[in-house]
């Protein structure tokens, strides 16, 4: 019956290694959300320094900005919005600073009663309302939403230039005399030349 509800993991989805000090961010879901066909928004900030995936360091400029929607479906509380936050960290070819603008999606949901969910609803994928203002920790969720929209790579431009590879100058601040047409066959970045 909940088949139709989109979920939202909370697990990152590669294998890399995820730090990350997870503040909790509670919300009462009641009495506002009590009635089937309740709804409300919440606009806040969550803050967060900084964290690691893999053995790269993100640093966030001002916290995580967030927007989420709620409504009592009758069986759950669909919860849905975006993220955004401007993160801070280095670019993959030249390593300088570089920054980035996220946009991450929020959608998930929450039960009143856990007993009644069934067993539709499994793992982590959605919050359980505690206690008589029925209150949520919208961390997981925030987190989640964030850390999916990550790029794989980043760059500080998409035309950048990177390190040469032979004597190591950023070739976006200067242009040195490496010629890579010259690398010998063998030589370990020969198969480099073939990019530039
Ligand atoms: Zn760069
Ligand atoms: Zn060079």
């Amino acid at each position: 019956m909940f088949a139709d509800v989109a979920t939202v993991s909370t697990t990152d989805h590669s294998d890399e290694a995820l730090q990350i000090q997870m503040k909790p961010y509670e919300y009462k879901l009641l009495p506002k959300l009590a009635e089937t066909g309740s709804f409300c928004v919440l606009e806040g900030k969550y803050e967060l320094e900084s964290f690691i995936k893999g053995a790269r360091t993100f640093t966030l400029a001002d916290g995580m900005r967030f927007k989420l929607s709620f409504t009592n479906t009758g069986d759950i509380v669909l919860i849905r919005g975006n993220i955004d936050a401007e993160v801070h960290t280095e670019c993959d070819r030249c390593l300088e600073p570089s920054k980035l603008q996220i946009i991450g999606e929020v959608e998930g949901y929450a039960v009143f009663d856990e007993a009644s969910a069934g067993n539709d609803l499994e793992n982590d994928e959605y919050l359980v309302a505690k206690g008589p203002d029925g209150c949520v920790d919208l961390a997981p969720f925030l987190y989640a939403a964030l850390i999916f929209a990550l790029p794989l790579v980043v760059l500080c431009d998409e035309g950048c230039a990177g390190i040469c590879p032979l004597c190591g100058v950023n070739r976006n601040e200067e242009i040195c005399s490496c010629s890579l047409d010259t690398i010998d066959e063998d030589h370990p970045f020969a198969a480099l030349k073939d990019l530039f």
